[in-house]
């Protein structure tokens, strides 16, 4: 699956993470925990190809993925699920959706769509919707519908459930585990410390681009020290 071996990542001369090193089991969640600024995003958007690697390794299966074109690592089965969900606003449900499935034959599509919308079903009563008219968590949805359509081994999805209502954070925590019981690899970044623990497999947790914390949930939850310094629970 995926390994960052001392990965440093930026924007021109200015580093955002340093030497960030991370092992991603396969069929597992891992969330990326820390403060605004930790570096969490650039992580992802490094690994989806979006933000320039300026040191160390990106391997996917094996392969140094870290030149790689950010098309070239969908097709390798890398999706996410962006900060601030970057949908096509004016283009309905059904259309992002197709946007999100156009890199596969077209023959692809109705099977992968219906699997979306059985993961979603909300989605499907708002097929014929403008993105930009949906609600918060129904355009969360549908940016995770549309990475899915890509059919990834990887969904990086980065602040789930910042801005949503805690039923629709059900809705989507649900989706989650149906995804993992597939076997599907996730690297989450979440604001909401106590829902990535209850979720969450492995636990990275960040500070001013390094990594200060790795492990399983479980001994995340069980150091009080971590809890209190880091994660804003006591
Ligand atoms: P947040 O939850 O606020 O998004 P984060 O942990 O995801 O925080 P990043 O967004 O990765 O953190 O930001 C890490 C650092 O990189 C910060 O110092 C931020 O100001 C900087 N940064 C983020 N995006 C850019 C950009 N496009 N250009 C320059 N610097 C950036």
């Amino acid at each position: 699956m995926l390994e960052l071996k001392q990965m440093s990542c930026g924007y021109g001369a200015f580093s955002a993470v340093h030497g960030l090193s991370l092992v991603l089991r396969p069929g597992t969640i891992t969330g990326l925990l820390g403060a605004n600024g930790a570096g969490k995003s650039s992580t992802l958007m490094c690994v989806a190809g979006h933000v320039g690697l300026q040191g160390g390794q990106l391997l996917f299966d094996g392969q140094d993925i870290g030149r790689m074109p950010a098309t070239e690592r969908v097709r390798k089965g890398i999706a996410i699920s962006p900060e601030g969900r970057r949908l096509f606003k004016d283009l309905t449900v059904e259309d992002n959706l197709r946007v999100g499935g156009v890199i596969h034959p077209a023959s692809w599509y109705q099977q992968d769509r219906d699997r979306v919308l059985s993961l979603f079903p909300r989605l499907a009563e708002r097929l014929t919707s403008l993105a930009g008219n949906l609600s918060g968590g129904e355009q969360q949805m549908l940016a995770i519908g549309r990475a899915l359509m890509t059919r990834p081994r990887l969904i990086m999805i980065d602040e789930l459930s910042l801005g949503l209502m805690p039923k629709v954070i059900d809705l989507c925590y649900q989706a989650l585990h149906k995804l993992r019981d597939e076997g599907m690899t996730v690297l989450l970044v979440e604001q909401n410390t106590e829902r990535t623990l209850s979720i969450a497999d492995d636990v990275c947790v960040l500070e001013s681009g390094q990594s200060v914390w790795r492990g399983s949930a479980a001994d995340a939850r069980n150091d009080p020290s971590l809890t209190a310094a880091y994660l804003g629970l006591h």
